[in-house]
């Protein structure tokens, strides 16, 4: 029997059901698809998967087997290679959003009514969101009910990477370069590519090392943007060159050991499910206010704004939003707690709709993930379930003084009026477009909206709409 493996999200080799189920089939073709999934990526995520892609192929050939490369609408592809190749069945990992939803339902359809085996796995998420339900049967709101709800559900025992048998001849291959995977990233590949750490192996390593050395205090130090104190996991669960399944049995582990942060690390990562659980339940998760009362929120909804510039191109005089716009650039990431706030000025102090944000996260950050990024910026913007409630609202200046004591961070990012800058903040420069016209020996520009300025006038429109 022979299968066509459909990569999608899941570029790893380890922890795949779906791989697993076919190499125990027999022959396996790996198959990973350019379709609108691809087309339609921000510069950075897409970039970031070009690296990825390059990996797994590697991985894969490894292992005397191949990754075939196609571009066009995903049904279209898989029907030919079905011809060209005869297999038998074709497998994948599931996905969540509506989109891909949609295109799955209907590639299973169509491939079963031609008798073809069209089976769908798990292995993206811990836990299906149809498998965690309220005592009435409904889907989860609220965080901590669904944390209390999973905690101790048993999670599968990761699984070892399969042998593949390879067929005996290979279809053919697009190639990688072809694609211009990063033709998009006008901000300097190379800066962003010293940040990167592509594939499963060096997930693997990262993890390893995390575990050994920063999961003990991650409680403690996880707030703190000036240090390493995260897992830096984000970019590899995105991708899929890690499962989650793996973090959860790894952090088990050192809870079983005694290790204090493994817990907090474990609800973080059931964040990442939660984030899920919403979008499968609710698609629109992604494209409006989650309650729909925000509708009437006076939003600034023009990206052309000067504030929405100046938010964009990190001179908006707040420090911590400006270093963490700066850090987002330069290296394709940015610390949550710095996330938090920089969403919250943007769509409380500037009042700019979250979605301007959310599609800025979109194009510069490499762990771009769609269910966690839209579900991070609704709880900031106070339109989503569980949200912060939007009278709650971060004072950027406080939040520096208390998780960036020593400005070490925004040392870190900020050249502007520093005698000796960091050769991150110098980066920034020279990841940015010439035509910003921006210098490190500019002054640091004053606030657009202070931090005091900023609060009333949200409050006051909130408080105006009734809400
Ligand atoms: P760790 O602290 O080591 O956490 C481990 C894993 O748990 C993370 O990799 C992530 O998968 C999950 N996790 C941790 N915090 C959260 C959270 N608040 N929400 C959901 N999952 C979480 N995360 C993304 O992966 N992609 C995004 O596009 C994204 N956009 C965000 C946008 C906003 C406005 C906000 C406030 C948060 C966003 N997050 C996003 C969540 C969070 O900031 C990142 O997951 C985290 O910073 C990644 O670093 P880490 O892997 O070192 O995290």
């Amino acid at each position: 029997k022979s299968t066509l493996l459909w990569f999608r999200r899941d570029l790893r080799l380890g922890d795949h059901p779906a791989l697993t189920a076919a190499a125990a089939r027999g022959t396996v073709i790996p198959v990973f698809i350019h379709d609108d999934s691809v087309a339609n990526l921000g510069a950075a995520p897409k970039w970031r998967l070009g690296l990825s892609l390059e990996c797994l192929g590697a991985a894969l050939e490894a292992k005397g087997s191949r990754l075939i490369l196609r571009r066009g609408p995903a049904l279209e592809v898989l029907e030919e290679l079905i011809e060209e190749t005869g297999v038998d069945a074709v497998y994948w990992s599931r996905l969540y959003d509506g989109t891909a939803q949609e295109r799955d339902s209907r590639v299973k359809e169509e491939l079963g009514n031609n008798g073809i085996e069209a089976k769908s796995f798990g292995g993206h998420v811990l836990f299906e969101p149809w498998t965690v339900a309220t005592q009435q049967g409904n889907f989860y709101k609220v965080y901590t009910p669904f944390w209390k709800s999973v905690r101790d559900r048993e999670v599968d025992t990761p699984l070892p990477a399969p042998d593949l048998t390879a067929p005996s001849e290979w279809p053919g291959s697009e190639a990688l370069p072809d694609w211009e995977l990063g033709a998009g990233m006008a901000r300097g590949e190379s800066i962003v590519r010293r940040f990167a750490n592509p594939g499963e192996s060096a997930a693997q390593s990262r993890l390893g090392a995390f575990m050994a050395q920063g999961v003990d205090e991650y409680a403690t130090r996880r707030d703190l943007p000036a240090e390493d104190g995260t897992s830096n996991m984000s970019e590899h669960l995105t991708t899929g060159e890690i499962s989650p399944a793996q973090l959860w049995h790894a952090a088990l582990r050192e809870e079983k050991d005694g290790k204090a942060g493994a817990e907090t690390f474990r609800k973080e990562l059931v964040w990442r499910d939660f984030a899920y659980h919403l979008l499968y339940h609710t698609p629109r998760l992604t494209e409006g206010n989650w309650r729909e009362e925000w509708d009437a929120f006076p939003w600034n909804e023009d990206e052309r704004r000067k504030e929405v510039t100046a938010w964009k191109q990190a001179r908006t005089g707040i420090p911590i939003v400006d270093a963490g716009l700066r850090e987002m650039y330069v290296t394709g990431r940015m610390h949550n707690r710095v996330r938090m706030n920089v969403a919250s000025y943007l769509s409380k102090h500037l009042m700019c709709h979250w979605l301007i944000g959310l599609k800025w996260f979109e194009d510069c950050l490499i762990d771009w993930d769609i269910a966690n990024n839209a579900l991070g910026w609704q709880w900031a913007a106070g339109s989503g379930p569980d949200a912060a409630p939007y009278f709650r609202i971060f004072n950027p200046e406080t939040q520096a003084k208390r998780f960036d004591p020593d400005h070490a961070y925004i040392k870190r990012w900020i050249a502007e009026g520093q005698e000796n800058p960091s050769k991150d903040a110098l980066s920034y420069f020279d990841a940015i477009p010439a035509s910003w016209g921006l210098s490190p020996s500019d002054p640091y520009p004053a606030p657009i909206v202070s931090a005091d300025e900023g609060r009333k006038r949200a409050l006051d429109a909130y408080e105006n709409r009734g809400f």
